[in-house]
Parts: structure tokens; sequence; C-alpha cells
């Protein structure tokens, strides 16, 4: 629990949040079907309330999967539009769209709703880790959940098949760091080895930082003619040495695309 009322989940997958309000209770993601049901069955013992919204902060299956568990159990699911639109394809293509619940209800800029004492106010900042990522803040708590616009000291994915973009990812944060306060406690929906999934703003202006670095460094790398699978061969980013864990020729790659895009 990070409050009285308010936690996260996690197990395999991004970081979930629920929020345990006085009539009801609310999520935000969901993983993978069974790890949903270990967390339906946790939040049953702590309240006997209903579900009434799932909140999705993007489309990609770490954090929509295990809406599946709650076809049935929760009166509503909300996304930000361009994830719906993701999720529709990825399901069509992989053709699982049987095994998707998918949102009956979307947002474009902004969405809030009161929950008892906690107010819920939803915030889209543009292209990040996808086009589609939803900022969560719980007002009364003053709780931000950023789904995976924030790896915290891990290389992150990102998906520009659907629409990310590192150069926006980075005013993304700087917007969330711009809106907040100093106190606001952030979400992360994945943290390198020995890293947390909660965070301040400190940590969104050193990830900020560290999209800056790479593509500083990859743009350099362009500049003194080296081949996109000579710039993939690199281990660590200067000005980004905390992160170590693995998957760093994601970012370099996505670095490579956006800076030679045409
Ligand atoms: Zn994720
Ligand atoms: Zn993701």
């Amino acid at each position: 629990m990070l409050t009285d009322n308010l936690g996260i989940f996690m197990e395999k997958g991004g970081t979930i949040a629920f929020l345990l309000a006085k009539k009801e209770i609310v999520v935000v993601d969901s993983q993978f079907p069974d790890q949903s049901k270990h967390l339906i069955d946790e939040l049953k013992k702590k309240s006997e309330n209903p579900f009434t919204l799932l909140i999705n902060t993007h489309h990609h299956s770490d954090h929509t999967a295990g809406y599946i568990s709650f076809k049935g159990i929760v009166e509503h699911v909300l996304a930000h539009e361009n994830s719906l639109k993701n999720q529709k394809e990825v399901a069509i293509k992989n053709k699982s769209e049987d095994k998707q619940l998918y949102p009956d209800k979307t947002f474009s800029d902004t969405w809030d709703e009161k929950f008892g004492k906690e107010k819920i106010c939803l915030y889209y900042y543009g292209a990040g880790h996808t086009n589609g990522d939803a900022l969560i803040h719980f007002q009364h708590a003053n709780i931000v959940h950023m789904g995976d616009l924030v790896f915290n000291r891990r290389h992150p994915f990102v998906d520009r098949g659907a629409g990310a973009n590192m150069k926006s990812w980075m005013e993304v944060l700087d917007k969330a760091v711009n809106k907040f306060d100093t106190n606001t406690q952030y979400i992360f929906g994945h943290a390198g080895t020995g890293y947390e999934v909660t965070g301040k703003a400190d940590d969104l202006k050193k990830f900020g930082d560290y999209l800056g670095n790479v593509l500083k460094f990859v743009d350099g790398e362009i500049k003194a003619g080296k081949t996109k699978e000579e710039i993939l061969k690199n281990k660590i980013i200067p000005g980004g040495e905390e992160w170590k864990t693995d998957g760093i020729e994601r970012p370099l790659t996505a670095a490579y695309e956006e800076l030679t895009a045409k």
C-alpha cells in the first residue's frame, strides 16, 4: 500500500495500481490473465466493493492481457483512444481478439471523475512510449501512474510501430514534471534490477535526460559515419551509466530510425 487506500501489485508485467474507494474498486492495468486472477483474489480479501473501473495506461499486452479476467466483473474499461486502436490492431494481427476485453470508454485529452474522496484525472501529452500513453493522477493521494512512460533505470521498449517518438517522449516527461509538484509520488511501469517502480520527479528528469543522451549519442555516431550495426554494438550510453540492464539495442535502434527517418 502507498496510502491507506491506494496500492500497487506486481507479479509479472507492468506495475498495477488499485484504489479501494469507499463504494468501489478502481484498477489501473492488469498484467496477464493469471496475474489478474491473483490480483482479484487479493483485492476481494481487502474489500467487498464492486470493481467499477479498469483504466489502461496503454495497449501493450503486459498491461492489457489480464483484462479478460475482469470480464463480467468490472463495469467499465477506460483508455486513451489511440490505445484502443492499437490494442485492436495488435489483436487482429495476432488473431487474439477473443482474448481481449476492450475499453468501452475512451478519452482524447483529459478525463476526470470522483471516487469518494479521491479524484482521478487522466492526461494525454502526446507520443512517447506509444502514441496512446495516459498519465493517471490520483489527485487526493497525489500519486501519478506513468505506465511505460518511465522505465526506471531500465532500457525502454520504444514502440515506433505504435507511434512512439523519443523526442516527443522527452517533452511528455517535461510536461509531467511541470504539471505535478515536488511532493507527487510516481508509479512506473518497469524498473531495472535493484530499482523501485515508484519514485519522484527527479526520476522522471533522469529518464528524460537518458532519452536525450541516447538521441545525442546516436546522432553523433551517425554523423561520424557509423553504420546501424556498429552503433548497436555499444553497451553503455555516455550519461546513461545507471541504465545497465539488457535491451540497449531497443532504444539505440529506435533512435537510429527516428534520426534517419525522412
Ligand atoms: Zn510494459
Ligand atoms: Zn509498454
